[in-house]
């Protein structure tokens, strides 16, 4: 408490849209931000509302400067809502034991940010799930060909083509019959998402949703 103290004062951080002194993005704030509006995949469960400003620059600020505060912001509201939605699924569509996954990156992007946010978010949520409900699927999913940025390329059918065999499964023999929550920090068209979807299903996974901080 006391070193958290001596930190602020060094290194005094502001919420991303209020501008209170001492947290990233202030609970009052992140209480006002809109929901996204559902993907038209029902399987894709995504927080946010991207067009809101704060959201743009928290996001921004997590996948480009690593922010660990606001990393634990979001990890905390993507387990809420992980956890309200498995109450209602893993009964229901026998969703248990799941696998979180986070979308990776290129070994060439991943060189250059130093971090995957996506397993960053995934790493704090683990800490999160006190009950262990979920498992941490390091290294299943690997993106080995550098894509282009798909936020670049505005057509549809070519995004979907521009990610089609850009993802693989390793050690394919765990993945049999489980449960899988894929994380990503945003959702545009849905088209990662699908094709990493594609690729796990392909790789034997059962039943497969996932969850983003924006849409
Ligand atoms: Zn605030």
């Amino acid at each position: 408490m006391f070193l958290n103290t001596i930190l602020n004062i060094i290194f005094p951080t502001h919420c991303v849209s209020c501008g209170i002194l001492g947290l990233y993005f202030c609970s009052e704030c992140l209480s006002k931000c809109p929901y996204a509006e559902r993907e038209s995949a029902e399987w894709i469960f995504p927080l946010y509302d991207y067009r809101h400003p704060p959201i743009k620059k928290a996001v921004w600020l997590i996948k480009y400067k690593g922010k660990k505060k606001l990393i634990g912001v979001f990890a905390e509201s993507l387990y809420g809502r992980i956890a309200e939605e498995l109450t209602e699924i893993a009964v229901m569509e026998n969703f248990s034991s799941p696998i979180l996954i986070p979308i990776p990156l290129s070994r060439k992007r991943l060189r250059e940010r130093g971090f995957n946010q996506a397993e960053l978010l995934c790493k704090e949520i683990i800490k999160l799930d006190k009950n262990k409900f979920l498992e941490l699927g390091k290294n299943i999913l690997t993106k080995p060909k550098d894509t282009e940025h798909q936020a670049r390329i505005r057509d549809r059918k070519l995004r979907l083509k521009n990610l089609t065999g850009s993802f693989e499964v390793k050690n394919e023999k765990n993945l049999k019959g489980r449960n899988i929550i894929l994380i990503d920090d945003v959702t545009t068209t849905g088209a990662t998402l699908s094709e990493a979807k594609k690729v796990l299903r392909h790789a034997g996974a059962r039943k497969i949703i996932a969850f983003t901080i924006a849409h």
